[in-house]
């Protein structure tokens, strides 16, 4: 394959796919190309992750996180209801298990409002109301907008779109390292492209070291294992969270109706030992073993953010008993005989800045006027794919015309 292109991105996972379609929105005469290096779309965390439709109140105000997450969700929901998807509009309580965890609930329910979220603060009768098996102590947040999608099927749909948008998908095409300034080489060939989009997940921040950018970033990737539930689809009305601990960018261990009514405990979030650690030796690279695995051992000795607590923690949570125990706290007659299946395990392409030692919490972007890089694209990133891909769309466009 020799081929040119305007635009060039690199990766096919949700943010990527979104991307194209912004651009095409922008740039109505341009070739845009996408490249995977997967035969599927959605191999990767946009197939794999809770598939919850996050309202958007748990992201400081002055983040591109809360900046995006509620239109994001909005929208994001127009679309499946537009594409005839499955979305189970079911809502999500935020529960307390203890007095203490109150002040935060209550600081949690006012940065929701700052950032224009639809939620209530409800008292624990109240909550029961909402859903019978909730547990609480004293107060709940109630957010009316969260609901739950199947992300393989809204990717495949994007996927889908972009087709019909004139945008060429190249699947089972790897970008493997850049010539030159324009000349981006792939397993299936050369592709010359004018402008180079970095969507790439997991391997983001390799891929922009080779343009000279993510300096300051290094991959800390952490699993997300799910243990499903046999009970029958309506069990659970509500997806029920813990209060998150602030110093962690993961929200705990929570209890998710999925979009077809069932159960899911998770995710937990151990550290990987290598980038597309999913199970067993699958996608096992020895120098990102060196790298990932090395990275993580020096944080265990010594880290600004208590990597050893958050890692024995996680570590922990891969035990389904202890699992189910931690679920109990939130949700009544979660019975241990009827959760014993793993699901799919969902890798999150966690940066951490070697500047601060600490995990980057936002989405972090850089770029010029010759490519892009979208890194540290976690949580919420699938839910504010349509809003979060216009303001890159815009971002480009400046970069391009400065
Ligand atoms: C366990 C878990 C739970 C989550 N839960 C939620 C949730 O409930 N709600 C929510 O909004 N978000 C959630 N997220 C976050 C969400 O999944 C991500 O923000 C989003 O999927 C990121 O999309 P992406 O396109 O950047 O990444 P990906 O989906 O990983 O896509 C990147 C793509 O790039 C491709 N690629 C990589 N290297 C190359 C290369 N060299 N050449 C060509 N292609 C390449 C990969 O194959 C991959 O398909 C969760 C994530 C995880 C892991």
């Amino acid at each position: 394959m020799n081929k040119s292109t305007d635009f060039l991105i690199i990766g096919g996972g949700i943010i990527g796919l979104a991307v194209a379609r912004s651009l095409r929105a922008a740039h109505a005469d341009a070739s845009i190309t996408i490249l995977e290096k997967e035969p599927v779309w959605g191999a990767h965390a946009s197939g794999r992750n809770s598939g919850v439709l996050h309202a958007g109140f748990y992201y400081a105000s002055d983040s591109l996180k809360a900046k995006f997450a509620r239109v994001g969700c909005r929208r994001m929901t127009e679309f499946c209801d537009e594409h005839g998807l499955k979305i189970n509009k079911c809502g999500k309580l935020v529960v307390t298990q203890s007095e203490k965890e109150i002040p935060e609930l209550e600081r949690l329910y006012r940065l929701g409002l700052t950032n224009g979220v639809e939620l209530s603060l409800v008292s624990d009768d109240e909550a029961r109301k909402i859903e019978p098996r909730a547990r609480t102590v004293e107060k709940a947040i109630f957010s009316p907008t969260t609901s739950s999608v199947d992300p393989g099927e809204v990717t495949n749909a994007f996927a889908k779109q972009a087709s019909n948008e004139n945008i060429c998908l190249l699947p089972a095409t790897r970008y493997l390292r850049r010539r030159g300034q324009t000349t981006v080489v792939t397993t299936e060939g050369d592709i010359e492209a004018g402008y180079i989009i970095n969507a790439a997940g997991l391997h983001a921040d390799s891929i922009a070291r080779d343009y000279g950018f993510g300096e300051h970033y290094q991959i800390l990737p952490f699993r997300g294992l799910y243990l499903y539930g046999d009970e029958p689809p309506g069990s659970l009305r509500v997806h029920v969270y813990p209060v998150p601990d602030p110093k962690y960018p993961f929200l705990g261990v929570h209890v998710t109706v999925t979009v077809d009514g069932h159960i899911k405990l998770g995710p937990n979030a151990a550290p990987a030992l290598w980038r597309e650690q999913y199970g067993g030796g699958d996608g096992f690279n020895a120098s990102e073993l060196f790298d990932v695995a090395g990275r993580s051992l020096k944080l265990f000795a010594k880290s600004n953010f208590d990597f050893r607590k958050l890692a024995l923690t996680e570590l922990k949570k891969t035990s389904g008993p202890y699992m189910v125990e931690l679920a109990s706290q939130l949700v009544s007659g979660i019975d241990p005989h009827l959760y014993r299946r793993w699901g799919r395990v969902g890798i999150r392409a966690q940066l951490i800045d070697s500047r601060t030692e600490k995990l980057a919490t936002d989405y972090v972007l850089e770029g010029d006027d010759r490519s892009f890089h979208i890194l540290n694209a976690v949580s919420p990133g699938f839910t504010s794919a349509l809003s979060f891909s216009e303001y890159v769309a815009e971002k480009i466009g400046a970069l391009l015309t400065q």
